[in-house]
């Protein structure tokens, strides 16, 4: 199949409501966990492309599964949630919503994600798929509540997914990148990282600041917990190996002439293999204790950890499948994807059904932009990434190519 001859013929049908769709989900942004209207535009064009409909699993998660008799399952996923960001676009269809978030504090909420652009390739590849008569098997749709947070593929998983189909043999997910629009890109093996978050509580023995000798200063406790941390990765962690770990937030004290009683470290640690993961973690519990001890508090710190994000780690076979396919459609347009340093919890659903899972990218940018941007050495500056206020994909061809990723995927394994 040639790129020319490639058309599903579901497409055309299909541009007709989706760009339109596209522009009411960008300028209705929902927070995590409140995607409630998303959630029921998602579900009433499942309907109406001919899908069985689940709706509220997981809190707002949506499920969308067509059956065609014997044959593999497939599962394509989009994630529907967007983030407390004041959108700075100008777009004729930029959002002006505000919403209360979960510490009851009133925001402004945008697409800067792009996870609006997710939903409306998954419904229409899926329109697409249920117009395409050669295939058999079971199609499984996810839309997933609160991505950005992290628990929404898990939430789903508790609630009961994997009852609702046969056992997926393979799972996809995508996401729209910063990179020119109409490309796609795959990569084998471990393509985003896990993070974990870590709250540290030290406790040591405040007093005046004039008598030092009473007390035991969490200030000075933190500064050389902190600098010993760097040698989490400069001497533990094997120097061909990716890792992150950074303090982004330090807390103590109210006067200058108080010693606290207490300090509060935050910290973040990105890794890209479990086991320098499992390392890391020990190694910064294992380093605060033995400060603390070293600084004699009277009391041990406490650790915990908070919005984990799982390894993706896209299964060699699978992705090698699917790039080949790819590279069938998309000629040119499909190519290699690198390591990302962001973390997502699609790989939670396939990692606990057993099932192979691949995740690619797409781009979403202006191509004669990012040409632009290339030439004058100025991508960094002039292109805005995901979670930017200016974060803004164009509508086409990126809808398109994450139409047709979606479908090729599913068509490559339901026609097998
Ligand atoms: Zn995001
Ligand atoms: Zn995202």
């Amino acid at each position: 199949m040639s790129e020319s001859t490639a058309q599903f013929a579901g497409l055309a049908a299909v541009r007709g409501w989706q760009e339109e769709l596209y522009r009411d989900l960008h300028a209705h942004p929902e927070l995590s966990h409140q995607e409630r209207a998303t959630a029921a535009k998602a579900a009433s064009r499942l309907d109406q492309s001919g899908f069985e409909v689940h709706r509220g699993v997981g809190g707002t998660g949506v499920v969308g599964i067509l059956r065609r008799g014997d044959g593999p399952t497939v599962l394509l996923r989009a994630d529907m949630d967007a983030l407390p960001i004041k959108e700075a676009t100008e777009l004729p269809y930029a959002s002006q919503v505000t919403a209360t978030d979960d510490a009851g504090a009133e925001v402004s909420v945008a697409h800067a994600c792009g996870h609006d652009l997710h939903v409306a390739c998954l419904l229409g590849a899926a329109d697409v798929l249920a117009a395409e008569e050669s295939w058999q098997g079971t199609l499984v749709t996810v839309f997933q509540p609160a991505e950005e947070t992290g628990d929404g593929a898990r939430s789903m998983i508790d609630d009961g997914l994997s009852r609702l189909s046969p056992k997926p043999d393979v799972a996809f997910a995508q996401h729209v990148l910063p990179f020119p629009a109409g490309q796609v890109a795959t990569r084998p093996g471990p393509v985003l990282s896990a993070a974990d978050s870590m709250r540290v509580t030290l406790h040591g023995r405040g007093g005046h600041g004039s008598m030092p000798q009473a007390t035991v200063d969490p200030v000075v406790l933190t500064a050389l917990i902190v600098v010993r941390l760097q040698t989490v990765v400069s001497r533990e962690t094997p120097p061909g190996e990716t890792a992150v770990l950074t303090v982004g937030s330090i807390q103590a004290g109210t006067k200058s002439n108080v010693i606290p009683e207490d300090a509060v470290l935050q910290l973040n640690i990105r890794t890209y293999s479990e086991q320098t993961r499992t390392t890391m973690l020990d190694a910064v519990r294992r380093i605060v204790v033995a400060e603390c001890q070293a600084s004699g508090c009277p009391r041990e710190p406490e650790f915990e950890l908070f919005d984990r994000f799982p390894l993706t780690d896209n299964d060699a076979t699978t992705t090698t499948r699917l790039a080949a396919a790819f590279a069938k459609y998309f000629g040119e347009r499909a190519g290699a994807l690198p390591q990302q340093t962001a973390s997502e919890d699609f790989s939670d659903i396939p990692s606990t059904l057993g099932t192979p899972y691949s995740y690619w990218g797409i781009g979403g940018v202006d191509p004669t932009a990012y040409r632009r941007a290339v030439e004058a050495g100025r991508v960094a500056q002039d292109i805005a990434v995901n979670h930017s206020p200016n974060f803004a994909p164009v509508v086409q061809p990126t809808l398109d190519t994450g139409t047709q990723a979606m479908t090729v995927a599913a068509l490559e394994w339901l026609r097998s």
